[in-house]
């Protein structure tokens, strides 16, 4: 706890690099995770791309300032002074809108990465300045995930901080939110499909976003911008289905 006549500024630099450090680890963790999943179930994958995963590990770290300064003031505000819709209470709304709520954050996130993420490859200049730095990942890895130019981290970091002060959350399922949020992140970048075919090609696969749907956007960049759903890519006629490279059926005919 940081007392209460703590100054703004204090307060804000202490809670911004305990945030900082957490994502930081998160991504250490989840990255590494699978990195090590990469290695040992797809040996020689990442061969090579030794001073790319430096990048990606650079601009991770910079992102995760990013990302944590503005989740510590939001934490800080809800923790030390009660703003925000953040609750904790079990019963302060009806059961049936915890997945609900979780589904509405995960909606807007992928709503504004979309069309964000779509403006950035419609304008060169703004790709150039912006986006290119994600797309220096050829192919991309499972550090990949938070490698953003420090403009596209803003872009990305501030969607959640604002939302829960509109739609009201249980610290739960902001949790299982930012969960999804970094997992999906990194097994969306990995460079080969963890998920069964079968799941990527049911009728609930077929809207969903995993390895094989965003690989095709760093293989062809116009197209298949989502981050969790199809359902943008696909209302405005984006979507260009899945990766071949990583689609390719196991026992390929000789
Ligand atoms: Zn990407
Ligand atoms: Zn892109």
């Amino acid at each position: 706890m940081i007392p209460a006549d703590t100054p703004f500024w204090l307060a804000f630099l202490i809670v911004s690099a305990a945030m900082t450090l957490m994502v930081t680890l998160r991504y250490f963790m989840a990255s590494g995770l699978f990195a090590w999943l990469t290695a040992r179930l797809r040996p020689g994958l990442y061969s090579g791309l030794g001073k790319q995963i430096a990048m990606e590990v650079r601009y991770s770290l910079i992102a995760a300032f990013i990302y944590g300064a503005p989740a510590g003031i939001v934490f800080w505000l809800w923790n030390h002074h009660g703003y925000s819709l953040l609750y904790t209470d079990w019963n302060a709304y009806p059961l049936w809108y915890l997945p609900v709520s979780a589904f509405i954050y995960l909606f807007v996130q992928d709503s504004w990465f979309y069309w964000s993420h779509r403006a950035m490859h419609a304008s060169p200049r703004l790709f150039r300045l912006a986006h290119a730095v994600h797309h220096q990942s050829k192919p991309p890895t499972a550090w990949t995930a938070m490698s953003f130019h420090p403009i596209e981290s803003i872009s990305g970091a501030i969607v959640i901080p604002l939302l829960v002060f509109v739609v009201p959350i249980h610290l739960a399922m902001l949790g299982v939110v930012l969960t999804v949020a970094t997992i999906m992140g990194v097994i969306n970048h990995m460079g080969w499909e963890i998920f069964p075919r079968r799941f990527v090609h049911s009728p609930l696969g077929r809207w969903l976003i995993t390895a094989s749907h965003h690989e095709r956007h760093h293989e062809e960049y116009r197209c298949n911008f989502g981050l969790y759903f199809r359902f943008w890519d696909r209302v405005c006629g984006t979507d260009r289905g899945l990766s071949k490279r990583l689609n390719q059926p196991a026992q390929a005919p000789a």
